[in-house]
């Protein structure tokens, strides 16, 4: 079973690194000829409104309210409505 805690820590190491990415100001020019002044995270450097494919980080994701065999809160994050992540909800 040691692959699969491997598995679990490499998920959690990605989704740290979102968690972490930057933010540029849009490139999109709006209609008054300015820069659009929303930031985003998009890899096309647009935000929503101009066609960005931004993960939201502002998205309502929770802290996993499973507990882990060590005792301690999971520290993945979910948007599920069950408040718990991917691994803890396959499991049912
Ligand atoms: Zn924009
Ligand atoms: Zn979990």
């Amino acid at each position: 079973m040691k692959k699969v805690i491997l598995i679990s820590a490499l998920l959690a190491a990605s989704f740290a690194g979102y968690s972490q990415t930057k933010t540029t100001q849009c490139t999109a020019i709006t209609k008054k000829g300015a820069q659009c002044k929303l930031h985003t995270s998009s890899e096309n450097g647009l935000c929503h409104l101009h066609g960005g494919t931004a993960v939201k980080a502002s998205a309502a994701t929770t802290q996993c309210s499973a507990t882990t065999k060590s005792g301690q809160q999971c520290k993945h994050r979910t948007s599920a409505a069950n408040g718990k992540c991917f691994v803890h909800t396959t499991k049912a």
